[in-house]
């Protein structure tokens, strides 16, 4: 099957439509309307064959994923995603391979209503990168230099999961419920979009959890200068990982594993009221430490005492 074939009759179908894009697939390049009065949130993220998935991950996964983790970056920012282009790059035209992928694009795009507008498509090892484009109003986007002395550290869900699923996934078991649960919080992360909009200029700081809790609140600690202690009886671990696996080790995954995709944010101590209006709305959410003044991150077990933390959490180089 030739580029435009694949594009025709694989690609544009699933693209999604939006009344913003006025000039879609198809031509040099798609035109959009961005809306009055607000920032556009550009986010890019590429999945690498052998870094980032290995060959045996279906199509339909690594799709939804691409998309997914995504997603996540625009929920940290509080934005609302709009469009996307979608850069393929495959060693072979596999139309099974390539309608699989896109129905998992799709699938993680729908609820949002985000239209795929353009992309490139090429020879070479497979490797795929998607752009997105969101909209926040631009005084009240989420970053991850607003953090204080004083502000209370939540996350969003449970985390953990998807590090012990990654190992799961990888051992090939997941028959047992809880095992199933794990494997699944990993393939299909759920981007928290709607707590993002609902956190829009409430949260002090955000960032979502891709590296490991330490690694990214590791970078809201930097970019606002300041300290956390956390509370390791507090972190929100799954039914399913506390059945799985020791303490120890759902806490080395709630720490240092990635993947989970959970929102981290803080929030300032006149911003504390909003929880329950969170709560109500169906957000789960917990408080797992505060920001406090100097460097560093200080970790306490449940009777006070200091712990110091190992793992740091996935780099690439
Ligand atoms: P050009 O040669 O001008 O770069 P292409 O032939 O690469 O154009 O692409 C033709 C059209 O198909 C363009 O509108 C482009 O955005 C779109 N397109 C190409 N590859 C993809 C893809 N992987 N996903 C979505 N749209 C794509
Ligand atoms: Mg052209």
């Amino acid at each position: 099957m030739d580029e435009f074939r694949l594009i025709d009759t694989l690609i544009a179908p699933r693209a999604g439509t939006r009344a913003d894009v006025l000039l879609g697939i198809g031509d040099d390049a798609a035109l959009v309307q961005p809306p009055a009065g607000e920032a556009l949130v550009l986010a890019l993220d590429t999945l690498v064959e052998g870094v980032h998935f290995l060959c045996d991950i279906r199509p339909e996964t690594l799709g939804y994923r691409l998309a997914a983790v995504n997603l996540s970056d625009l929920a940290a920012m509080g934005a609302r995603p709009l469009w996307a282009t979608l850069g393929l790059t495959l060693p072979v035209a596999d139309a099974d391979w390539v309608a699989s992928f896109m129905c998992g694009l799709a699938s993680a795009f729908a609820p949002w209503g985000v239209a795929l507008v353009g992309g490139d498509t090429t020879r070479g090892p497979l490797t795929l990168s998607l752009q997105l484009t969101g909209a926040v109003p631009a005084g009240v986007a989420l970053t991850r230099h607003g953090a204080r002395p004083g502000d209370q550290i939540f996350v969003s869900g449970t985390i953990g999961d998807a590090a012990a699923g990654l190992a799961l996934a990888q051992a090939g078991t997941r028959c047992h419920a809880h095992e199933a649960f794990l494997v699944n919080r990993f393939e299909r992360p759920e981007p928290r979009l709607a707590l993002g909009l609902a956190l829009r200029g409430v949260a002090s700081a955000c960032i979502d959890i891709s590296d490991g809790l330490l690694a990214d609140l590791g970078h809201i600690l930097d970019r606002s200068r300041c300290a956390a202690r956390l509370e390791l009886a507090a972190l929100p671990l799954s039914t399913a990982l506390t059945a799985l696996v020791s303490r120890e080790t759902a806490l080395d995954h709630a720490l240092g594993g990635g993947d989970d995709y959970e929102l981290c944010f803080t929030l300032p101590a006149e911003s504390l009221g909003l929880l329950q209006t969170l709560r109500d709305a169906g957000h789960v959410v917990t408080r797992i430490g505060e920001i406090v003044a100097g460097e560093g991150l200080e970790l306490r077990d449940a009777d006070g005492k200091s712990i110091t933390p190992g793992a740091r959490g996935f780099r690439h180089f």
